[in-house]
């Protein structure tokens, strides 16, 4: 039996299909979850996005865990938000979304939220491990049931109902391709916005760009329709929409800390004393608005899943990372979702008569780099360097954490490196109060990272 272990990832299983992520493995999968997380007769919840292989791995997964004693609603082919969407909403434990996310077209994976959490690092490892001693018990399963329930419409009225608008505006979305196209400008058709769409029918071969807002690349076709239509914003969706960009009316790209802070600043202005989450990539300035209106401000590592668990451990009400995951937990049921983040942005530019980047304008600002990587030679490698960096690096006057790589923050900036958990890279991230201060923590921080490797190579990426 073939199964490639790197498909097993820190947040979900993700690989090259029919390569790494093999139907058969798929059919393991399956068996294994439901022998590990689920009791015989359980209901899993699942959904699948629009990529040219999900409805194949979708069958077969559907397939298996009814095999396994597992009844299935099927909610078909959706953006995850919506599969945790009915989760919620059918008051059920599991759900599982077949995605490859924002990765090439080839790709494909699961998220896997099984008996009221969502399955990272560990857990994700044990499903791995279970299929190798292949300790399967020979139970006889009871009669398992199988349904079809679309619940599009309950979904995107439930959006509706809790929003208020009051400006409608002129706006542009673009899915590239992927599933949440049409959901997304249904939703902002209704809550009365003029949308114009781009790239919003779903398409598994991506012929536009990679639906990867992250990349400012993949947002310049945005930025021109934006700028052209004389928008007042733009939101641009990854390939499985639990996630989203913004744009102001300008065409700026307003990263996710940003959107934080106007998040922040408004949900504080109803609740005071609440905790806020954000991931250790975002700004130092995020905490401060959040302390300066009132709420307590919770650093946490990196990755949706540690972040939807420190959620649970602390009842945040909203918390968000500089990839785009937001969620809102004060309104709405506490999940990553992109198409309802948008429409939490669309509320606030819709009472402010100020065109949007205005209203972004109004937050302090700071230099920034983008994300810096670092190639190491083997994947596993970033791990090991990161616990000598911990050990050994030393920096001045500054406040050190180390609660997801290490993180020293000065008086007036700070660095970031922490190990990738996606791909064999270090990651670098510096901000600081003025662009001299910039390079002087940057400099800083490639010293110590020489000191352990002086042959390791650092990419100039001036921006
Ligand atoms: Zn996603």
């Amino acid at each position: 039996m073939m199964l490639a272990k790197n498909i097993f990832k820190a947040y979900d299983i993700r690989g090259i299909y029919e390569e790494e992520l093999s139907i058969n493995a798929i059919k393991l999968i399956a068996k294994s979850l439901s022998h590990l997380f689920l009791e015989n007769n359980d209901t899993i919840i699942v959904g699948r996005d629009g990529r040219n292989s999900s409805s194949k791995i979708s069958e077969t997964l559907i397939e298996s865990f009814l095999e396994n004693g597992k009844n299935i609603i099927n909610v078909g082919e959706v953006p995850t938000p919506l599969v945790y969407f009915a989760r919620n909403y059918l008051n059920l434990n599991s759900c599982i979304m077949v995605t490859g996310s924002h990765n090439p077209k080839n790709y494909n994976g699961l998220k896997i939220f099984m008996d009221g959490h969502t399955l990272s690092g560990g857990e994700i490892k044990e499903i791995y491990d279970f299929i190798l001693r292949d300790s399967y018990s020979k139970l006889q399963f009871a009669k398992t049931s199988y349904k079809e329930i679309n619940l599009k419409n309950e979904y995107i009225s439930q959006i509706i109902k809790d929003i208020s608008i009051i400006n409608k505006k002129k706006i542009a979305v673009d899915a590239g391709n992927g599933v949440a196209g049409p959901i997304a400008i249904e939703t902002y058709k209704k809550l009365g916005f003029d949308v114009i769409d781009l790239y919003c029918d779903i398409d598994g071969d991506f012929p536009n760009h990679h639906p990867n807002p992250s990349d400012p690349k993949n947002l310049e076709d945005l930025a021109d329709t934006v700028k052209n239509g004389n928008c007042d914003l733009g939101i641009a969706f990854d390939g499985d929409g639990d996630r989203c960009l913004i744009l102001d009316n300008l065409g700026n790209i307003i990263w996710p800390d940003k959107q934080m802070m106007l998040f922040s600043s408004e949900i504080l202005s109803k609740n005071k004393n609440c905790k806020i989450i954000f991931d250790v990539k975002s700004s130092a300035n995020l905490p401060k608005v959040i302390r300066d209106n009132g709420g307590i401000p919770i650093m946490s590592r990196t990755g949706h899943s540690f972040i939807k668990k420190k959620i649970s451990e602390t009842n945040a009400i909203l918390a968000g990372e500089m990839s785009g995951h937001i969620f809102f937990n004060d309104k709405w049921y506490g999940f990553d979702d992109g198409i309802y983040s948008g429409a939490r942005i669309l509320e606030i530019i819709s009472k402010n008569n100020n065109p949007s980047h205005k209203i972004f304008d109004s937050f302090p600002k700071s230099f920034v780099t983008p994300e810096i990587n670092i190639q190491v030679n083997k994947d596993g490698i970033q791990h090991d360097f990161m616990k000598k960096f911990i050990n050994t690096a030393r920096f001045e006057d500054a406040k050190i954490i180390t609660i997801d790589g290490l993180r020293a923050e000065f008086k007036d900036g700070w660095g970031l490196l922490r190990a990738s958990n996606t791909t064999s890279c270090l990651v670098m991230r510096v901000e600081a109060e003025s662009k001299r201060r910039l390079l002087e923590i940057k400099d800083k921080f490639f010293q110590q990272i020489k000191k352990i490797d002086p042959k390791i190579e650092i990419p100039n990426e001036e921006k």
